[in-house]
């Protein structure tokens, strides 16, 4: 059994589903989707579709065109990309810091 993190995309509050609510009666191992339709972020109040599955890779992703690494653990702050982001995560429109290209020209670190 996997289980999901989602993450409030208004206030990053992190909806785990290992743990799940205690506080707002939600039982351990309660599925981000099973939630009722009217919970909200407990946090900041966010509607669950404001809410987008959190990806757990964090492996760290190179640009082919100039070597920039990007490393989930730091982020990107320049681009207000906080640390933990993963590069899954990052938006669409991303661009790589030094030379600019997108997320195409990225490929995953292994070793
Ligand atoms: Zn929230
Ligand atoms: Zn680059």
């Amino acid at each position: 059994m996997m289980f999901k993190k989602h993450r409030c995309t208004k206030c990053s509050f992190i909806y785990n589903s290992e743990i799940g609510y205690p506080d707002g009666n939600i039982a351990p191992g309660t599925l981000f989707e099973e939630l009722p339709e009217y919970w909200v972020c407990p946090l900041c109040g966010a509607a669950k579709k404001f809410f987008k599955e959190v990806d757990t890779n964090m492996n760290k992703y190179r640009c082919t065109a100039c070597g920039y690494i990007y490393d989930p653990m730091n982020g990107d702050p320049d681009a207000g990309i906080n640390a933990g982001t993963s590069f899954g995560d990052l938006p669409d429109d991303w661009e790589c810091p030094l030379c600019g290209v997108g997320k195409d020209f990225f490929e995953e670190v292994t070793e």
